[in-house]
């Protein structure tokens, strides 16, 4: 049977719920079904640890840094603070349970602060030296910088090489790493760009969009949702 995949949603709070169609796309060709959950409705979390087979937490805006012991900086971007706790009682429910869950973006950060963790709320203020140009300039599908994975981790076994090519579209980036989280992928710079559970089956944040490369045929991304759709299988 196919599984059933959660994937978030933005919500604005007052009229819509928006996903990336990329999202359904990269699910569906991996296998999976994907249902978009309605974040905000006062959903009961419990349910939806039971009946779904794995979790995708999408892109989005930042983090209320008040979830990480912090409070905003000018630079900080828009905030939406009741999709964070929609979002994560969800992902500890999911961990709690061990059941797949893949953060991308917002979601990896979102993965790191339920862990614990905090985060950079603008890398180009808040980090000395030169930093790469992580909102690129360019299509969604282009790969425009490096990222090192780290040996004989779950990412260089699904993606079966050290070094692959990704999009980027972020300002903020994974400061200190949430309790069992393992980082496991690296900008040339040192940004943290993905994560892992050392103690769960499938917990895999990325800081990238793969959802936007997978639809146009990359196939390290097209690994990684083959991947996760198998560990919800
Ligand atoms: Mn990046």
């Amino acid at each position: 049977m196919n599984p059933l995949i959660g994937i978030t949603c933005h919500h604005d709070f007052e009229y819509l719920y928006m996903l990336n169609s990329s999202y359904v796309q990269s699910i569906t060709e991996a296998g999976g079904i994907p249902l978009l959950l309605a974040m905000g409705m006062k959903n009961d979390v419990s349910v939806l640890v039971d009946r779904l087979d794995g979790l995708v937490l999408s892109g989005g805006f930042d983090i209320n840094p008040l979830f990480y012991g912090e409070e905003p900086i000018q630079e900080l971007g828009e905030i939406y603070p009741g999709r964070d706790d929609n979002e994560m009682e969800l992902v500890r429910a999911f961990l709690q349970a061990d059941k797949p869950v893949l953060g991308i973006c917002r979601g990896h950060q979102v993965l790191n602060v339920v862990q614990g963790g905090t985060m950079y709320q603008d890398i180009h203020t808040q980090i000395e030296g030169n930093v790469l140009q992580h909102i690129q300039r360019a299509r969604r599908d282009h790969l425009s910088h490096r990222v090192q994975i780290l040996d004989d981790s779950k990412l260089s076994k699904i993606y079966g090489t050290s070094s692959i090519l990704v999009n980027s579209y972020h300002h903020q980036a994974v400061k200190e790493v949430g309790d069992s989280l393992k980082v496991c992928g690296t900008s040339s710079d040192g940004i943290v760009e993905a994560i892992v559970s050392e103690k769960h089956n499938f917990v895999v944040g990325v800081q990238w969009h793969p959802e936007d490369t997978a639809c146009s045929g990359d196939a390290p991304s097209k690994k990684l949702f083959a991947a996760f759709v198998e560990a919800c299988s």
